[in-house]
């Protein structure tokens, strides 16, 4: 039997049967050598959840939530009541029976010129951005589920910039810069999270030399950690990512050695005291177990140093090795270790989501 995870067929990964604890340094994963025997760390299951919420395109016209803020409590200088939720039709004059009643025309929102003669059409883009083909792009807008810079746009002839303008569909942002490039790069065992490494370890950047934008990697795994780091040059979206505060969720499958009480998971979902403050986990799960040793997934959105392997450790099941399989509604899937591929416009607009941009 073989454990379902936290083997990249290499560095302390060991053979099948669970290799050897340890993880350890590699000889593994050169820039490019993707070999690496091929394990898919975290491998099968990688836990089911959708971590980030499912947002989709796919939902039903008029679903999504209009960024523009439509008008609604304050805006209607209602008398008190919640802010921001509306109350029902309200009738202007008399109540009287035979009183026709007459339901006030919402504010308007303002008209924002969001046509750009420079720009290209929006369905063009759409499609482009791999939102769907250019028909199914036409009946998103005819449908009136997108919008640009606020507004609900239903004409076909629109054109957009699509380096300055914000377009949503279905109340979800759209990544149109062209410039933008998002990554989920499989990081192999043994390499060290940082683009540039002045002691001439194997590095994070060594895999993206070719390339010409500025990539930065969406905080970091341990070298001794395998899996999913996102690789982006968009920066704020990294920045909040990475920030603790935005509780993106990232999951992890460690082996550790077994067997794994049942009351593990209450205990770390409760929360464990390490050096620098308490830390809890935001959900356990024992995967499989083995003689003497268990696979586990651990979902948090903690981004402290090592906080998988010391919060395992403080409950007295030390990592033996560790990957990551999956960052928001990010999986790692397929991803060979040493390999990236590029995200889909709906990871990227499910990232967007998962950080309020
Ligand atoms: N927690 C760890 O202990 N190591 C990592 O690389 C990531 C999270």
């Amino acid at each position: 039997m073989t454990p379902p995870t936290p083997r990249s067929g290499k560095p302390g990964g060991g053979k099948s049967g669970g290799g050897k604890p340890g993880g350890g340094k590699s000889g593994g994963g050169k820039p490019g050598g993707g070999k690496s025997g091929g394990g898919k760390p975290g491998g099968g299951k990688s836990g089911g959840g959708k971590p980030g919420g499912g947002k989709s395109f796919g939902g039903k016209p008029g679903g999504g939530r209009p960024a523009g803020g439509r008008s609604g409590g304050s805006a209607t200088g209602g008398t008190g009541g919640t802010p921001g939720r509306r109350r029902g039709p309200q009738h202007a004059g008399t109540t009287k029976k035979s009183q026709p009643t007459r339901v006030p025309n919402e504010p308007q929102r303002p008209q924002v010129e969001v046509h750009d003669p420079d720009g290209i059409r929006l369905q063009k883009l759409l499609a482009a951005c791999g939102i769907g083909s250019r028909r199914a792009s036409e009946q998103l807008i005819s449908e009136g589920r997108v919008e640009v810079d606020g507004q609900i746009v239903t004409e076909l002839g629109v054109r957009v910039d699509p380096t300055r303008q914000r377009i949503l569909v279905d109340g979800v942002r759209v990544q149109t810069d062209p410039d933008k490039v998002y990554l989920a790069f499989n990081k192999p065992l043994g390499v060290v999270t940082t683009m540039q490494d002045d002691l001439g370890r194997p590095c994070v950047g060594d895999y993206v030399a070719g390339r010409r934008e500025r990539l930065f990697h969406v905080g970091r795994l341990d070298a001794d950690t395998e899996g999913l780091l996102l690789l982006t040059n968009d920066g704020e979206l990294a920045n909040r990512l990475a920030h603790p505060s935005y509780g993106v969720l990232k999951t992890y499958v460690a082996q550790v050695p077994g067997p794994v009480p049942r009351e593990l998971g209450k205990q770390l979902r409760a929360g464990v005291d390490l050096e620098d403050g308490r830390a809890a986990v935001d959900s356990f799960k024992l995967i499989d177990s083995f003689p003497g040793k268990a696979v586990v997934e651990v979902v948090l959105h903690e981004g402290r140093n090592h906080i998988v392997r010391r919060l395992l450790d403080a409950v007295g099941h030390p990592v033996a090795a560790l990957a990551r399989t999956e960052f928001g509604p990010v999986r790692l899937g397929n991803t060979k270790p040493g390999k990236f591929r590029a995200l889909s416009a709906r990871e990227i607009s499910q990232l967007y989501d998962a950080v309020g941009l």
